[in-house]
């Protein structure tokens, strides 16, 4: 095992090399980077929720043109119209909020990552 600290070509059953460094932190670091590689799917869910979000800003375009053409709606329309309008909007910030879970997700691993990569040996 190649200490990731010194560069010293240790054998593959030490934990700790001649310099100090502790192989189980970089294990650790290993696994977290199939963490990544694992919840790659979340990367294919985030195109198809980007995907859903401009279908569903076209979409409630085209229903407030549509329905701003037509006359003489009553109270009951208006209020079923505020009804599918609060869900709309519903929907368009459960969609946003979806994919910055996923990117705050990513973050999160690639923040770890880092904070691995620089390890400080002690003893
Ligand atoms: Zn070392």
């Amino acid at each position: 095992m190649k200490c990731p600290y010194c560069n010293h070509q240790n054998p593959s059953n030490v934990t700790v090399c001649i310099c100090g460094y502790k192989f189980k932190g970089y294990v650790e670091s290993k696994d977290q980077m199939n963490l990544s590689k694992k919840y790659a799917i979340l990367h294919i869910l985030k195109n198809i929720l980007w995907i859903f979000l401009v279908f569903h800003i076209v979409g409630g375009l085209i229903a407030i043109s549509n329905v701003s053409q037509i006359s003489g709606i009553g109270g009951y329309e208006i209020l079923i119209i505020g009804i599918v309008g609060i869900v709309w909007i519903f929907g368009l910030f459960g969609i946003y909020c979806a994919i910055k879970i996923i990117d705050f997700l990513f973050e999160l691993d690639k923040n770890k990552l880092t904070r691995n990569d620089n390890p400080h040996p002690k003893g």
